[in-house]
């Protein structure tokens, strides 16, 4: 297409023509994972193997650690995750709180894109150039605004050559994203707190958004556990106890599972909704349900218990602000999912990493286990010293017996005597209406970074993505960064629902009209048009380096991964290593980066990317780098240093 054909032009940036002769001069470094004598299809499996061994771990565990355990297990990641888990309980599960940057959609992309991107960027960075189908970054389309609406954002600070900006738009916008500078264009009742104004038609988005929930905050909730634990079921029949599922639908589903042989899997089939999945008895996909507590709306991800669904629940678990662990019982099997390829631990290590901190266990299927308070605390002292392990605070874990089937300890606490006699907790509904809402920002300008495109019926095309920070209303119209146009948003639904607005926090599928859905890609930022995004290629982050056993030089080629995006990007400057607690600088300008180091580099991206400064959006100025397959180091951006 043009636009990929107008962005391969400007692949190498103009400016930086020795990029490439000063990496060839240097010694290239070799992965941590190559230097074993293995043939490229044995290469193939381990690099696959180790992947897949991350996605659990993150970055906790050292390369060599994995790697080992990988060839020892014969590639196997089940066998190879257990092997590293059960022998080294000292260092492996502990998960850094900094592996929480990695999104899901950049972990996703490391897999589909990813490796054959990292490979690319071994050899030289002229190389790390065509690749990317899907994630194509180039600001180079013209804009063509709309109506007078500014289409090319000028970045604060500066006005970059390659991109033409409307020409009175660049004294207007403000500074700073906070400042309700632009008085004159803003609403007649102005939501409060917010900075850029919306002539076409004024909503108090707060206001709004309070009544939306009932004054209550949302909270983003992931069921995880071994398959067969009875997650499908704990959750179906809590949604029915609380009233979210009609008695009518209930029946025709315990009809339909009587007639199937399967009655108890009834619950199970509030959730699970395609047929193929009743069929299977398995939860495919990350299916979404709200229910409201007290002090709560919660969205439920039900995550897949299924190994296969991995990167489904991956998917699910980034949105997670809390997750509900749900273990079997019943004797042995509680065991079987803890131990050797059951998916407890392995899913317990992956929410920890994707940044949620509360999690409320249920120990469920206690009617088998006759309600007993022994094998409960059997299982609760097990877990807990694994969940400790994994990063979680024993503060922040809360253990509650529970029957799906029965209902028991769902949404009420039980009446049951054998279980009450020992058991005086709350129930897993009271314990998810104690559990802490994050923070959101809805004051801040509109972002969105776009997750999924497709065509709809009708006309324009509809973009997928979470709202990062602000909100929209429908009618708006919004920018587009890449490709630096503007669109107007004619629809937007929140699970499946059609709405008029939505806002920071919300999982929003959106119908654009006025721009050609080619131009639109996974990664792509939607935002503010009076307050758009920051394009850069060259910033200035803090970075903690993970386990690498190569050490970071300048030049260093890696891939610069977050949110959706994923760009090839060099470590242009070492500026400074940092002490780890206190910040303090202890050396400038060293010759190198060694693991475990907490650091300030300047980072040149290959082509213009759009993001922020970690301190004004939190969730669009953090990032990952990796580097042949494996992620090197977490970052934060505090400055940016050159526009495009
Ligand atoms: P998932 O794979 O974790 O979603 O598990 P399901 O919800 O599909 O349940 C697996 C099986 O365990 C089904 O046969 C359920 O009927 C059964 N089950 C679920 N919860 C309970 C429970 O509390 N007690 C008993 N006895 N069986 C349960």
């Amino acid at each position: 297409s043009i636009f990929i054909y107008s962005r391969q032009e400007r692949q190498t940036p103009k400016e930086e023509p020795l990029e490439e002769e000063e990496y060839e001069e240097e010694d290239v470094p070799m992965s941590p994972t190559v230097s074993h004598n293995l043939d490229p299809l044995d290469q193939a499996k381990l690099y696959s193997c180790l992947d897949h061994m991350r996605t659990v771990l993150g970055d906790a565990v050292p390369d060599s650690v994995l790697t080992q355990a990988a060839i020892r297990c014969g590639f196997d990641p089940q066998r190879a995750l257990d092997a590293v888990l059960s022998e080294d309980s000292k260092t492996a599960p502990v998960t850094r709180t900094t592996t929480e940057e990695k999104t899901p959609a950049a972990k996703e992309k490391t897999r589909d894109a990813g490796n054959k991107l990292d490979s690319e960027v071994v050899p030289k960075v002229a190389r790390m150039t065509v690749s990317g189908k899907k994630q194509t970054m180039g600001f180079d389309v013209p804009s063509s605004g709309e109506n007078g609406v500014v289409s090319a954002p000028v970045r604060r600070g500066g006005s970059p050559e390659n991109v033409t900006p409307a020409p009175d738009s660049a004294s207007k916008r403000p500074e700073t994203p906070s400042k309700a500078s632009n008085g004159d264009e803003m609403p007649a009742a102005p939501t409060p707190g917010r900075s850029s104004g919306k002539t076409r038609h004024a909503i108090n988005v707060k206001a709004e958004l309070e009544k939306r929930q009932g004054g209550k905050p949302l909270l983003n909730l992931v069921v995880i556990g071994h398959v067969d634990a009875g997650k499908s079921t704990l959750m179906g029949h809590l949604l029915y106890l609380l009233g979210n599922v009609n008695k009518r639908t209930m029946h025709k589903y315990e009809q339909e599972s009587k007639k199937a042989g399967k009655a108890s899997f009834a619950y199970a089939w509030v959730l699970d909704e395609t047929g193929e999945e009743r069929d299977r008895g398995v939860t495919m996909d990350v299916g979404m349900t709200k229910f409201e507590t007290d002090s709560k709306v919660v969205t439920l991800m039900d995550a897949p218990g299924h190994k296969d669904f991995i990167p489904n629940m991956i998917t699910g678990a980034a949105q997670a602000d809390v997750a509900v662990l749900v273990v079997d019982a019943s004797r042995g099997e509680f065991e079987a999912g803890f131990e050797a390829g059951g998916q407890t631990r392995e899913h317990a290590l992956l929410v920890r990493s994707l940044g949620v901190t509360q999690l409320a266990v249920a120990v469920n299927k206690m009617d088998q286990v006759n309600w007993q308070q022994e094998r409960f605390q059997e299982i609760v002292s097990k877990l807990g010293h694994f969940l400790k392990q994994a990063g979680f605070k024993d503060s922040d874990v809360f253990y509650i017996p529970t029957s799906g089937l029965s209902g028991e300890n769902l949404a009420s606490r039980s009446s049951v005597s054998q279980l009450t006699s020992w058991f005086s907790g709350p129930s897993l509904v009271e314990q998810i209406d104690a559990f802490k809402a994050p923070q959101r920002s809805v004051d801040q300008p509109f972002r969105l970074c776009v997750s999924d495109v497709f065509k709809d019926q009708g006309s324009g095309f509809c973009v997928t993505g979470k709202i990062e920070a602000g909100f929209i209303q429908t009618g708006d119209k919004i920018l587009a960064m890449p490709p630096n146009e503007t669109c107007t948003v004619k629809g937007i639904s929140l699970h499946d629902e059609a709405l008029d607005w939505a806002a920071a926090g919300d999982h929003v599928s959106l119908t654009v009209t006025g721009m050609d859905i080619i131009k639109i890609n996974v990664g792509c930022v939607f935002c503010d048009p009076r307050e758009p995004i920051r394009v850069c290629s060259r910033f200035r982050a803090r970075i903690l380096l993970f386990n690498i056993e190569v050490p970071i030089t300048q030049g260093f080629p890696v891939l610069l991964h977050y949110q959706t995006v994923s760009e090839p990007a060099t470590i242009k400057k070492l500026i400074s290593v940092l002490h780890k607690s206190s910040g303090e600088v202890l050396k400038k300008k060293p010759k190198c980066l060694t693991k475990g180091m907490n650091a300030v580099v300047e980072v040149q991206t290959q082509r213009p990317v759009s993001l922020e400064l970690y301190k004004d959006y939190k969730e669009l100025g953090r990032f990952m780098l990796r580097y042949v397959g494996s992620t090197i180091a977490a970052g934060v951006v505090t400055e940016v240093t050159s526009l495009q």
